[in-house]
């Protein structure tokens, strides 16, 4: 009998999701298959679900902030044992030896695999008829290189969300060496937001929250933040003008008003997108004649991951979670679209 792994999928950008089964790639050498315990629902996830980005390879099974425990392993497989408490982020596979990959960019690998919405490829980078599907599901295999020993003091519920919004957050800091001599904006306190404070400002900066309103203002606060930014009072624009040396984006609103962010800037500072946008950025060019920069910052690498879960454990910086039962999916799901989720929503197997 053919091997199948069970989840809940999207089968177009309309409905919601539906129990669906799927032929996994063959396990190989270098492989682990994990029983998932619990997955967290990612932004991407529901921009991926309605093919937001680009088009969505039907049927979808979305997830990739994955924790669970290791039931099969390749051959070639030292550093697992089977049992072990792992979790698995954006990405199942890269190359390991390309320019991008020795220099820590593992998601720029042109041989990468994405956790979802992509398919496996052969050992040429050509794509195989094997899709990769996440982690709504009961099992999923990944290689082993992208599998990551879950530390004690963390939680596999609450490892889920460090796995793509703590990683998506805390590599451009890392990045940017932010420390106590940086003024940091984290515009966007959500899932990933709420996530950035905590990072940056156990870092050593003083930080900065950026809001719409001021609804999130105590509990950004209780996350880290020094002060408050209400980008729809006029005071607090004035009052924050040129003050920040970075603003970290974790917006995906497409009415951003992203001339308004770049005004906070100090002159060479920069503006760094990890939030997805689904309509293109629009900004004046005189905005960056202060010499302030503008860039994307996309997941993180291995290396990243590992070092974000050390600096969890040693800072105790945790996600605010709320779990639901990976049946009840679609209500999970619903929490997040209707931005009532504080701050992230966790499928429970
Ligand atoms: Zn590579
Ligand atoms: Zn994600």
């Amino acid at each position: 009998m053919v091997e199948q792994f069970h989840g809940y999928a999207a089968f177009d950008e309309k409905s919601v999701l539906k129990p669906y089964s799927y032929t996994p790639k063959p396990l190989g050498d270098e492989d682990i298959e994990v029983e998932i315990s619990h997955c967290g629902i990612c932004g991407s996830d529901l921009h991926t679900m309605r093919s937001g980005w680009r088009q969505t390879l039907y049927p979808a099974i979305l997830g990739h902030e994955i924790a669970g425990n290791v039931l099969n392993k390749g051959p070639k497989v030292v550093n697992f044992n089977i049992g072990d408490r792992v979790g698995i982020g954006c990405q199942v596979h890269s190359c390991g030896e390309c320019v991008e990959c020795t220099a820590g960019y593992d998601q720029l690998c042109a041989k990468k695999v994405f956790t979802y919405n992509d398919k496996w490829k052969d050992a040429e980078g050509v794509p195989t008829k094997y899709q990769a599907q996440g982690g709504y599901a009961d099992k999923i295999r990944a290689n082993s290189s992208f599998v990551f020993h879950i530390p004690k003091e963390i939680s596999s519920a609450e490892a889920c969300p460090l796995l793509c919004a703590g990683l998506s957050t805390f590599a451009p800091l890392k990045r940017h060496k932010v420390g106590p001599k940086h003024k940091v904006g984290i515009a966007g306190i959500g899932g990933l937001g709420h996530l950035a404070i905590q990072w940056a400002a156990k870092m050593g900066a003083e930080v900065t929250a950026i809001s719409h309103s001021d609804q999130k203002r105590d509990e950004a606060i209780k996350l880290g933040a020094t002060h408050f930014l209400n980008i729809l009072d006029p005071n607090d624009v004035i009052k924050f003008t040129h003050s920040l040396d970075i603003i970290l984006s974790t917006s995906c609103s497409s009415n951003t008003d992203w001339s308004k962010y770049m005004s906070f800037i100090k002159n060479h500072g920069t503006l760094i997108l990890i939030g997805l946008p689904e309509a293109p950025l629009q900004i004046p060019v005189f905005a960056f004649m202060r010499f302030v920069k503008v860039e994307g910052s996309l997941t993180g690498g291995r290396q990243d991951i590992k070092d974000m879960l050390a600096f969890a454990v040693k800072h105790n910086v945790r996600p605010w979670i709320q779990t639901v039962p990976m049946k009840d999916v679609n209500k999970g799901i619903k929490i997040v679209l209707d931005g009532k989720a504080r701050y992230r929503v966790v499928l429970e197997n």
